[in-house]
C-alpha cells in the first residue's frame, strides 16, 4: 500500500520527543507544558458527582447548556462583551482542536495565513492540512514582540487569516494595547479573519491585563477566540476547551465540529458549569503562577542560564549562549543525558529551525520539582 503523505515534511512533535526522552532516562520533565501538582479536589469531586448523578451520555453538540451560560457570564465579567451562550460559544475537545477547527472553517486551498514565529507547533501543520499557505513573520529577538512593519509586508490579497497567541507559547510574550491598534490597522477594510489562541488567558503575570480579542467588539466580529479549560484548572489531560465566535462564524464552525467530535466528555462539562461560577477559582491563577515563576527565576539566577523577559504562560525561556555553542536541539539532548533535566529547544517552533540558543522550561511544577531540577541545572 502506498499512502501519499499530506504532511511529508512534518515529523513527531517535539513535546512527544522530549517527554519520551525524559521518561526513558528518568529525567525531570520541564519540557512539555503540564503541571505535576494535583488539581483542585473540589473539581474532581464535582466530576465524580456528575457521573454518579447519571451525566454519562452525549452532551448537546455545542456543549452542556449550563456551562455555555456560565462561560458567557465569565466573558461578560472579564471582557465586558455580551456573547450569546447558545449561538456563540462551542465546547471543544481542547484548545488545539478549537484552533484547527477554526482554521478549517475559514481556509480554502491557496489562502495565506500570517503566523508569527516562534509559533505553537500545531498552527503550521493545521494550515497545511487545509491546503493553505503559512506566511511566517519572525518575532523580534529577544523581546519576541511583533514587528508590525514586517506583518504589513507579509499581507497580500490572498491573506485570509492572522493567527495570534497571547500569552505566547513558547516565549511568554503578551500583546499590548499598542499591538491591538496595529492589528486594527492591519485588518481594517479587509476580509482577514483573526484566530486568537488565548489558552493562557489566566496565566498572565506581572500585573499585566490580558488584551483578549473579546475586549474589542470591532475585532471580535472577524474572530475565532480559542481557550483551554485544561490550562485554567491544571488538568491538561482533560482536553477540554471552547471557541467563542460571532453567530454566523460559529454556525460554520459547528458544521465541522458536528462531524469531527460532535460533542465533548459530559461529566467535566457538568462539573465546570458550577465550579466556574466562582470567579476566584480562575482569578487566583495569576498570583499562584507568579509565585512559581518567581521562585524558578530566583533559583535559576544562580546558574549560567540567562533569563529572557517573559510575562505569561507556563514557560520561562533561557539563553544558554554563555554555556555552549551546540544547536539547541542537541543541547536539549545533552541536558537530558548529562544533567537529567528535559527542556524544549525553541528552534522547534520555527519552520526554518532558527536557532537563537534558547530553551523553554515549564515552571508549572511543585516546589520540590523546581528545586531538584535547578540543582541539576546549576552543575552545567
Ligand atoms: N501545550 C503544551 C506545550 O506547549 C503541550 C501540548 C502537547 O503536548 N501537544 O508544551
Amino acid at each position: 500500500m502506498h499512502l501519499h503523505s499530506k504532511l511529508p515534511n512534518i515529523g513527531t512533535t517535539i513535546f512527544t520527543v522530549m517527554s519520551g526522552l525524559a521518561t526513558k532516562t528518568g529525567a525531570i520533565n520541564l519540557g512539555q507544558g503540564f503541571p505535576d501538582f494535583p488539581m483542585d479536589p473540589d473539581l474532581v469531586e464535582l466530576v465524580a458527582k456528575a457521573m454518579r448523578d447519571g451525566y454519562n451520555q452525549y452532551a448537546p453538540m455545542p456543549g452542556h447548556p449550563p456551562l455555555l451560560e456560565t462561560l458567557s457570564g465569565k466573558i461578560e465579567l472579564l471582557y465586558k462583551l455580551a456573547v450569546h451562550p447558545l449561538s456563540e460559544i462551542t465546547i471543544t475537545p481542547g484548545g488545539t482542536y478549537a484552533i484547527y477547527t477554526a482554521l478549517s472553517t475559514i481556509l480554502q486551498p491557496g489562502d495565506e495565513v500570517i503566523v508569527f514565529e516562534p509559533a505553537y507547533d500545531s498552527y503550521i501543520p493545521n494550515i497545511l492540512m487545509n491546503g493553505a499557505v503559512p506566511v511566517a513573520v519572525p518575532l523580534e529577538y529577544p523581546s519576541y514582540k511583533i514587528d508590525w512593519k514586517k506583518a504589513h509586508k507579509a499581507k497580500t490579497a490572498k491573506t485570509k487569516v492572522i493567527v495570534l497567541n497571547s500569552p505566547h507559547n513558547p516565549t511568554g510574550a503578551v500583546l499590548s494595547e499598542d499591538d491591538i491598534e496595529e492589528l486594527r490597522r492591519l485588518v481594517y477594510d479587509t476580509n482577514i479573519f483573526i484566530v486568537s489562541d488565548e489558552v493562557y488567558e489566566h496565566i498572565i503575570l506581572d500585573g499585566i491585563p490580558h488584551c483578549s480579542i473579546l475586549r474589542y467588539p470591532d475585532l471580535f466580529e472577524r474572530s475565532f477566540v480559542c481557550f483551554s479549560l485544561g490550562k485554567v484548572f491544571n488538568c491538561t489531560g482533560w482536553k477540554l476547551g471552547y471557541c467563542v465566535a460571532p453567530e454566523t462564524l460559529t454556525k460554520e464552525f459547528r458544521k465541522f465540529h458536528q462531524f469531527d467530535a460532535f460533542s465533548c466528555f459530559t461529566p467535566t462539562q457538568v462539573a465546570l458549569a458550577s465550579f466556574l461560577k466562582e470567579p476566584s477559582h480562575y482569578l487566583s491563577m495569576p498570583d499562584f503562577m507568579q509565585k512559581k515563576r518567581d521562585f524558578f527565576q530566583e533559583l535559576m539566577s544562580a546558574t549560567r542560564f540567562n533569563a529572557l523577559p517573559t510575562h505569561g504562560s507556563y514557560f520561562q525561556i533561557y539563553s544558554y549562549k554563555d554555556i555552549s555553542d551546540e544547536p539547541d536541539s542537541e543541547f536539549a539532548k545533552t541536558l537530558v543525558a548529562q544533567c537529567g533535566v528535559a527542556a524544549i529547544p525553541v528552534s522547534a517552533f520555527y519552520q526554518s529551525g532558527k536557532d537563537d540558543k534558547v530553551l523553554r522550561f515549564c515552571f508549572a511544577k511543585k516546589s520540590e520539582t523546581i528545586v531538584s531540577a535547578v540543582e541539576k541545572l546549576s552543575k552545567v
